[in-house]
């Protein structure tokens, strides 16, 4: 299943999104909300392009976001933006731990989307859909 070598590029900026961690895609589908059956369809962006999401990644490491506008957090419900905040940087997290646990892609999601999923009526039919890039993050080029 070899699709185009250059992988997939943000609709926002337009350059590459090289690793899963960057993934605004991936992130959304860990979190449920892109099915697996669209998940190969589907634009792909980096986090950082979309600051409505990312903004909600509250961790060490990922440099801070800010929607501007109706989106911001700031014009919200302190209480659905504590809420978000923990279940998007939940998501996140879990979106740096994918690369080295070597699961498959069914089993990206938090375990309750899975659990949701996985309910009376199980997609067993459903094509895999291919990792972003179709390489490990670990082996990408220089820096
Ligand atoms: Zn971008």
């Amino acid at each position: 299943m070899a699709l185009c070598e250059e992988g997939y590029l943000c609709d926002v900026c337009g350059l590459e999104v090289e690793t899963i961690d960057e993934s605004d895609l991936y992130l959304r589908y860990v979190l449920g909300e892109v099915d697996p059956e669209t998940l190969h369809v589907s634009r792909e962006r980096h986090l950082r392009c979309n600051p409505g999401l990312a903004q909600f990644i509250v961790a060490e490491d990922f440099a801070a976001a800010e929607a501007e506008g109706f989106f911001s957090k700031a014009g919200l419900d302190p209480e659905f933006v504590a809420e978000e905040e923990a279940r998007v940087t939940r998501g996140y997290l879990r979106l740096r731990e994918l690369p080295g646990l070597g699961l498959p892609l069914t089993e990206y999601p938090l375990p309750e989307v899975r659990a949701r999923w996985q309910g009376p009526v199980a997609p067993s039919t459903a094509v895999e859909p291919t990792p972003i890039g179709g390489r490990s993050p670990l082996s990408r080029p220089g820096l």
